[in-house]
């Protein structure tokens, strides 16, 4: 590189770092997050999934309630179950293997209510670290739980305590209590040109 080139982008470097260095001074609050994963893209459990096993590399505990959920573990849950690590992980998926076909409400919202009951257990234990409520928001969304008595009790977790909450069409009342909001963009997805879903990618 020439001369002024190199010494142009050094000072531009060097501002730049000014300006990283003043931004992480001024965060020094240290307190548990909520973070909600939405949005129609790929890769909103497998995000909340990689935090938890970054959570764990620093030997903390968690707890993982996957609201929605096949009859058939997904690769990350096996994975999880085969690690020494597993008893700091305490997990809980709703019972029927719920989908979208689903004819029995009953059935559906004891399942729910049951899933709720394991998620409110762990929201209120401060030995957990990180708290994984997955596809939480449909739960919300088809009133299968109460929004008001959800945010109440996230909000009342422990204060070092972290949430992560992933689903497609989050409630407003979720984007608002959330610290951190990603929202994935759908701007192409292999299974809508026909691929279909693949063990190891998908599940
Ligand atoms: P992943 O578990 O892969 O991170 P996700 O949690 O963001 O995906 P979900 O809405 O929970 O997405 O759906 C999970 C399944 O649906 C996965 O098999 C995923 O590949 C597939 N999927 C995700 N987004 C899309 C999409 N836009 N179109 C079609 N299938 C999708
Ligand atoms: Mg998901």
């Amino acid at each position: 590189m020439e001369d002024d080139k190199k010494h142009n982008h050094n000072t531009r470097m060097q501002r730049k770092k000014e300006v990283v260095d003043a931004a992480i001074e001024r965060a020094r609050e240290e307190r548990g997050i909520v973070i909600l994963i939405t949005g129609n893209g790929k890769g909103k459990t497998t995000s909340a999934f990689g935090t938890l096993y970054r959570a764990l590399g620093h030997g903390q505990a968690a707890g993982v309630v996957q609201f929605i959920k096949g009859t058939q573990a997904t690769g990350e849950v096996v994975f999880l179950r085969a690690q020494p690590i597993v008893p700091a992980v305490q997990y809980h998926a709703m019972a029927t293997g719920f989908t979208w076909n689903t004819q029995n409400w009953d059935a559906d919202k004891r399942a729910a209510d049951e899933a709720w009951a394991q998620a409110t257990r762990m929201l209120a234990d401060p030995a957990l670290k990180l708290v994984l409520l997955d596809e939480l928001t449909y739960m919300l969304k088809y009133n299968y739980l109460d929004a008001a008595d959800v945010i109440a009790a996230i909000r009342a977790r422990p204060p070092l305590q972290t949430v992560i909450i992933t689903g497609r069409a989050a409630k407003p009342e979720l984007l608002e209590l959330a610290d951190t909001v990603s929202e994935i963009a759908d701007r192409k997805h292999a299974f809508k040109a026909g691929v279909k879903a693949q063990a190891g990618i998908d599940f």
